[in-house]
């Protein structure tokens, strides 16, 4: 998925990146707060993670702004161990979670699961369309009962068609979601993707809305669909 980190401490920060990066995340890293409203109101992230010492504009304010703009993007803070009153105030601002420096990158990892799965509003650790089931921690595909590896950014584009299903996702969106600011696109790098998605399971689990995107529909059991 992509996540905005704001950090000014630029050995924690790359360190953060390297592992976020590691778990297929695509990072965009800014250092001070001026920045970081700036990249949260105009990119597309899953979830911010945001450091609350910061120049130019400290972490909270950047919080409250966010939120003041009528912001629902999932904001994971980032504290010190002894900073009570920055968590409570960060939580009361409208933060989903925090983390508390330093951390292990497993539970940074799993923290950003749960924010993101409550931003897709699926309860569920899995995510799922009815007919494929991704497993977030395992980054496996379920499909008519067998189960296949991903690559790496196969796992993000499919993690990003199945965070929202029948939603259509532009060529822009979905790399957007596989690569971050400082990372080459590959020119035919999502139809590349998703044909290797569809070879895996089968062609018609991605749509093709030509000329717009791609989706994958959300798929109903037979007989449990809406009864008027
Ligand atoms: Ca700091």
């Amino acid at each position: 998925m992509r996540i905005l980190l704001v950090e000014d401490d630029h050995m924690l920060g790359a360190a953060t990146r390297e592992a976020l990066r590691d778990a297929t995340h695509a990072v965009d890293w800014v250092l001070d707060g001026a920045s970081a409203l700036s990249a949260a109101q105009g990119g597309e992230y899953e979830v911010v993670l945001l450091d609350l010492g910061l120049p130019k504009r400290d972490g909270l304010s950047v919080l409250q702004a966010l939120r003041q703009a009528g912001s629902t993007l999932p904001v994971l803070i980032l504290t010190a161990r002894d900073a009570v009153e920055d968590r409570i105030r960060g939580l009361d601002l409208g933060a989903d979670d925090y983390l508390v420096k330093p951390f292990e990158s497993g539970e940074l990892l799993a923290r950003i699961r749960a924010v993101a799965r409550r931003r897709g509003g699926q309860a569920q650790p899995v995510l799922s369309n009815g007919v494929l089931e991704l497993d977030p921690v395992t980054r496996e595909v379920r499909f008519q009962g067998q189960t296949q590896r991903l690559t790496a950014r196969e796992y993000a584009l499919l993690h990003a068609l199945l965070l929202r299903p029948g939603a259509i996702l532009s060529r822009s969106e979905l790399e957007d979601r596989i690569y971050g600011w400082n990372e080459e696109v590959e020119s035919n790098a999502v139809e590349f993707l998703i044909h290797s998605l569809r070879k895996k399971l089968a062609p018609e689990v991605i749509k093709n809305v030509r000329g717009v995107g791609w989706m994958a529909p959300r798929e109903t059991a037979p007989g449990a669909g809406h009864r008027p």
